[in-house]
């Protein structure tokens, strides 16, 4: 059993090591440490530092790209795209996103510096974490509308349609997304694995799954990929535990098939007073579907990022801790 947890909010190593000490008494593996663009910026030697002493302790060390670009999820804010606005993703009402594109190519050499600097911290596994296009219901979204429709995915969209991009998110729009997704982690997996660092990548949930058009399978087909997830956070997206229960099937069914490891991440922050128990049981779920590789999202349940604290945050962390090495005695 591999169990993990993100970490971030802290660049005091001192701090940190009794952090990574409480992760290893609760039965981790692995840290998800955070290296925004504010990192790669401002901490690289510093986040160097915390994944140096991580290792040293005996944990397995993930880099996650948080906000990059705000191509990829997390909190952390993008400066590439203030500074380089020719490579924001454009939105149907004619105003630039808060994102940048995954397909310029200015952002695609940005982010092959990111993992170089990601690379040379020392860590094991390049963790690709929820890389998508504008989502219009997702922080500085606007509703109705959609992207990214800037010229360089026009002129992508042509070639690979033989027709202009339509003025709707049609179907063919989506699909052309994901194709640009697929095609922007197949560089950077690439990339990453040259430098040596092993890949794990976490797409976002299926809204609903039995509707998806969504093909996991050709993401898990991404050459050089080793872990294949999902973050099925059923409390965020309003759901029961079914929700876990049927992405924890479906990520595993499509590792297997790809030979892949399947990981699955728990929602430890915004958990509602009394839901607390439920902590557990999306674990139970994860091991019942057959998977091996459980991250929590993230350390003390979030209770330093309070825009997301638990009701309870100190029972809520109680309860993913004593799950946790429940979980690590079954070997
Ligand atoms: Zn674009």
């Amino acid at each position: 059993m591999k169990l993990g947890c993100s970490y971030f909010g802290n660049r005091i190593l001192r701090h940190a090591r009794e952090d990574m000490r409480e992760l290893l008494e609760c039965g981790c593996t692995f840290v998800v440490h955070t290296f925004s663009e504010n990192d790669l910026t401002f901490c690289r030697d510093a986040v160097a530092d915390l994944v140096a002493m991580s290792r040293e302790l005996g944990l397995e060390t993930h880099i996650d790209p948080w906000g990059v670009g705000k191509v990829f999820g997390g909190e952390a804010f993008t400066n590439f795209g203030l500074l380089h606005p020719e490579t924001l993703q454009m939105v149907s009402d004619g105003r630039p996103a808060a994102a940048c594109c995954p397909n310029h190519p200015q952002f695609r050499a940005f982010m092959r510096e990111w993992t170089d600097a990601a690379a040379a911290t020392g860590a094991d596994v390049l963790f690709w974490d929820e890389p998508h296009f504008y989502l219009p219901h997702w922080m500085g979204g606007r509703p109705n509308t959609w992207g990214c429709c800037c010229a360089v995915c026009r002129q992508r969209f042509e070639e690979m349609f033989g027709k202009p991009m339509p003025d709707q998110p049609t179907e063919e729009v989506e699909q052309f997304k994901e194709r640009c997704i697929i095609e922007f982690l197949s560089e950077l997996i690439a990339y990453g694995h040259e430098k040596g660092c092993r890949n794990c990548l976490c797409v976002l949930p299926h809204g609903d799954i039995e509707k998806t058009t969504s093909d996991w399978n050709r993401f898990a087909a991404i050459p050089h990929l080793d872990i294949f997830g999902t973050d099925p956070y059923w409390l965020a997206a309003n759901k029961d535990l079914g929700y876990v229960e049927a992405h924890s099937r479906l990520v595993k069914q499509v590792c297997d098939a790809h030979g892949l490891e399947a990981q699955v991440w728990l929602q430890g922050f915004r958990v509602p007073a009394g839901r607390e128990p439920e902590l557990a049981q999306a674990c139970d779920a994860m091991v019942a579907a057959g998977v091996r590789n459980i991250a929590v999202w993230g350390f003390d349940a979030c209770n330093h990022l309070s825009w997301i604290r638990p009701a309870n945050p100190a029972l809520a962390w109680q309860t993913i801790k004593d799950t946790f090495r429940r979980l690590a005695r079954l070997g």
